[in-house]
């Protein structure tokens, strides 16, 4: 079960991760260099994670020739979502209604939707980014008519590593497929707490320190 295999032994290599071949991994590389992107791709890697919209768009400019899905995992300023819906093809980080609507009026006619996940706080942080549990359903439903997006499913980032965080995420999760959403993603679990985050029904890890190491 315990398949995936990412990695080169050797001064530069990467960690090995081992991860259920169900799990999705994206790879964090907020702050590490185009060439080491560049080197985990050849390892097969596709999905890519960036947090700064600034520096993601330096890197796809110096990477555009790979075939590299971006996500973008960072806050997004209302003042950035047309880059961000011209640029991406996931937005994970997505928890008001102004921001999708935007998106959804900028994507290009010519790319497909644009994924989205929903952020969730979760554990009710203040001053933190993501929508309440008690606010998810009628966020969803909101975003049903903006056919330029596509809602994929959840994202969280809990306060610490916290299997409780995990489970209710995971929760949340089968309500809204319950509630006839189709869904098939639940992007949970950093390095530090990627296993817990599995073994909760994490369908897609997000990785940075782990798989690169230091970031720069
Ligand atoms: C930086 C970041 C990660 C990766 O963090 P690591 O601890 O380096 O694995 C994952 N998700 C989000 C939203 C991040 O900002």
């Amino acid at each position: 079960m315990w398949l995936r295999k990412l990695k080169q032994r050797g001064q530069n290599g990467f960690n090995v991760i081992k991860i259920p071949s169900r799990i999705t991994l994206l790879a964090v590389s907020k702050q590490q260099t185009p060439d080491k992107i560049r080197a985990l791709y050849e390892q097969g890697q596709r999905a890519f994670g960036e947090n700064y919209l600034q520096e993601a768009l330096e890197k796809q400019t110096l990477l555009q020739d790979l075939n590299i899905e971006w996500h973008f995992i960072g806050h997004i300023q209302s003042n950035k979502t047309k880059l961000l819906a011209e640029h991406f093809s996931w937005v994970q980080s997505v928890d008001r209604l102004d921001i999708a609507r935007k998106l959804d009026r900028y994507r290009p006619a010519h790319l497909s939707p644009l994924n989205i996940c929903i952020q969730i706080n979760i554990d009710h942080e203040e001053n933190k980014s993501g929508i309440f549990a008690e606010d998810l359903l009628s966020f969803a439903t909101a975003l049903l008519p903006l056919k330029h997006l596509k809602l994929r499913g959840l994202m969280i980032i809990p306060e610490k590593n916290s299997l409780s965080a995990f489970k209710k995420a995971a929760d949340l999760y089968q309500q809204l497929q319950e509630k006839g959403f189709v869904l098939d993603t639940l992007s949970m679990g950093m390095s530090d707490d990627y296993k817990e985050a599995i073994a909760a029904g994490s369908t897609m890890i997000r990785l940075g320190t782990a798989l690169f190491g230091k970031r720069d």
